[in-house]
């Protein structure tokens, strides 16, 4: 029988998972401890239907702590560590699992909240952090990849009683003894990181519909969309490169900006003639995007973000992209393999 906090931890993750300001897609991941057992969020499956569908598993928190603590690469998928008989459907623990097992609280809540994300990235992050969280104990841990890498750098930071993690190009970690405290934290801090989004002109329809003509783009259904090209600071914001591991995963390296005469159909041509994967999204400045037919909803939430997270940041804010070595990293990635897998299976997880 699950304990009252965890059905509380559900409640959370599926208000929170409901909440493109929040998590995008199969993104964020939530946690607690009990009685040994670490119950986390699966790889692959989305906050959003926690109560809809098993999306919690169980695994062996001592073995796995023990297993970060000599580095051993078996933590880093933190499949070993699942307590099989407890784990009817087979699910996969999430790739973030080591971010939720180093703290120590009861409760964790990870998430890629966009006003987060958007102070993350900037070269000064750091410091907006601690000028805005004053009181909280947080630090700020600066971009590493999810996984062993991610979890090598927290452990170097954390401290006794830090609360709060700020994930430099990444997003947002609280962490506390009770659910409802957890919970008050996650509101807290991004009520803190909050800042003025910048309003972008509507998107030009009736020009985009020409672009897509023949082509297998099509105008995205939520206008929201838009923004990252109507708004030619977001616009040039995104041209700059990619600036969290979701937006690789799901969307590819960076952005791809329609140049002055181009088409959908001109763009799918000259990409395949090359070889190149198409992207599920094409910004075309001042106008507005278009997004694949076939695009899917992890694509889509995260072409959400992409335009939720660059309105956030300041126009003349200095920002850290990911290193063509960062892109290629997760890009080749084996257990990032899986979630874009479960991700193309789309409908049946639902
Ligand atoms: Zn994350």
């Amino acid at each position: 029988m699950r304990s009252l906090e965890l059905e509380a931890l559900l409640d959370i993750s599926a208000r929170g998972g409901a909440d493109p300001l929040l998590v995008q897609g199969a993104g964020g991941n939530t946690s607690i401890k009990e009685v040994g057992t670490l119950w986390i969020k699966a790889s692959g499956l989305w906050l959003a239907h926690a109560r809809q569908r098993d999306v919690m598993v169980p695994v062996a928190l001592d073995p796995l702590l023990e297993a970060l603590d000599r580095m051993d690469p078996a933590a880093e998928k933190a499949q070993d560590f699942v307590i099989s008989e407890m784990n009817p459907s087979g699910l996969r623990p999430s790739i973030e699992t080591t971010v939720h097992a180093l703290m120590p609280q009861k409760v964790v809540i990870h998430v890629h909240c966009v006003e987060t994300i958007a102070t993350a990235v900037q070269t000064i992050g750091a410091a907006i952090a601690a000028e805005r969280l004053t009181g909280i104990p947080h630090v700020f841990v600066p971009y590493a990849r999810p996984g062993l890498p991610l979890a090598k750098a927290i452990a170097e930071r954390l401290q006794e009683k830090t609360s709060v993690l700020i994930l430099g190009n990444h997003g947002l970690a609280v962490a506390a003894e009770t659910v409802a405290d957890a919970a008050i934290l996650l509101t807290e801090v991004s009520r803190r990181l909050t800042t003025q989004r910048r309003a972008a002109p509507s998107a030009d329809l009736a020009a985009l519909s020409r672009l897509a003509v023949d082509s297998g783009y099509c105008l995205p259904d939520d206008a929201r969309l838009h923004a990252v090209a109507t708004d030619l600071e977001s616009c040039r914001i995104a041209a700059g490169g990619s600036l969290y591991p979701d937006h690789v995963i799901f969307l590819g390296k960076g952005s791809v900006i329609a140049a002055p005469g181009e088409t959908a159909v001109s763009i799918e041509t000259a990409r395949n003639e090359r070889g190149e994967t198409l992207p599920p999204l094409l910004l075309f400045p001042g106008k507005g995007v278009l997004v694949e037919k076939t695009i899917s909803a992890g694509a889509l939430a995260m072409a959400r973000c992409l335009a939720d997270v660059t309105a956030r940041i300041p126009a003349n804010g200095r920002l850290r992209y990911l290193s063509d070595a960062e892109n290629a990293e997760l890009l080749g990635w084996d257990a990032e393999k899986y979630r874009q897998k479960l991700n193309r299976a789309g409908q049946a997880l639902q």
